[in-house]
């Protein structure tokens, strides 16, 4: 049985008073016995982070990792700095990200391999948008984002990555997945994994993200291959967080 994982994306927002609040509710409340949980702050919040979770069973990472290990990147954040403050998680990849800033499926690949060599998990993202899946493109999408990241690692270090499927256009418009439709872009994920290392594909976390709340996420959890969250708005809120969390086990 593999373990559920639930992440909050607090994407860019939170400020010192607010983050404590947050941090100090899901540690006050966290009650799961059979799911992990963690979130992916803003960078400069991430020694908060180190001070008030370390030594609690919540974990805590960043949303995005230079490729690049040191040098004249102005702006950039290296894997072994996110190391240094004691994340467990990047965020690779994330839809925004690439929309936003230009991140090519090899540049994931490339901050995925950064991540790996710092010792920190990568959470390798990916997702169609609109327009691809009403193309009936969504399998040859999404399965070369999660290609071009297979193809830079050595088989053995397939078991490090977990994997975000978080399709776009369910991303902060109330709009999710349906259960049966996830899962079936989970399933075929995981057989790809599997004809690269199928003791990775067995193990690997997949979780799911678009809109994903206390009141979808057990169906949505139920599914044989959706093994956790990744949560955007809900993960601002405590008790929202919380929910899912707990749906998980
Ligand atoms: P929402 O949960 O706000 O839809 O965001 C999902 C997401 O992008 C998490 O990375």
């Amino acid at each position: 049985m593999r373990r559920k994982l639930v992440i909050g994306n607090w994407k860019m927002n939170g400020s010192l008073a607010a983050n404590s609040v947050l941090l100090r509710g899901i540690v006050a409340g966290y009650a799961a016995k059979n799911a992990d949980c963690g979130v992916c702050a803003p960078a400069p919040y991430l020694a908060q982070c180190q001070s008030e979770l370390t030594g609690t069973p919540v974990a805590w990472g960043a949303q995005d990792v230079s490729a690049y290990a040191a040098g004249a990147y102005t702006g950039e954040v290296a894997a072994s700095m996110l190391q240094e403050f004691g994340c467990r998680y990047v965020l690779c990849g994330h839809s925004e990200r690439r929309a936003y800033h230009q991140e090519t499926n090899e540049v994931v690949a490339q901050k995925v391999l950064a991540a790996l060599n710092a010792g920190l998990t990568p959470v390798v993202c990916v997702g169609e948008t609109l327009e691809e899946r009403e193309a009936g493109r969504t399998n040859v999408v999404v399965c070369a984002q999660l290609q071009a990241v297979l193809d830079v690692l050595e088989a053995a270090a397939v078991e490090k990555i977990v994997l975000a499927y978080e399709p776009v256009w369910a991303i902060g418009t109330g709009r999710t997945a349906t259960p049966a439709l996830a899962q079936e872009v989970h399933g075929m994920l995981r057989k790809q994994v599997a004809e690269r290392n199928p003791v990775a594909a067995a193990n690997m976390p997949i979780l799911y993200g678009g809109s994903m709340k206390p009141e979808n996420a057990k169906d949505l959890l139920a599914q044989a291959d959706i093994d956790g969250g990744l949560i955007g708005g809900a993960s601002l809120k405590v008790a929202d967080f919380l929910a899912i969390v707990h749906a998980a086990g």
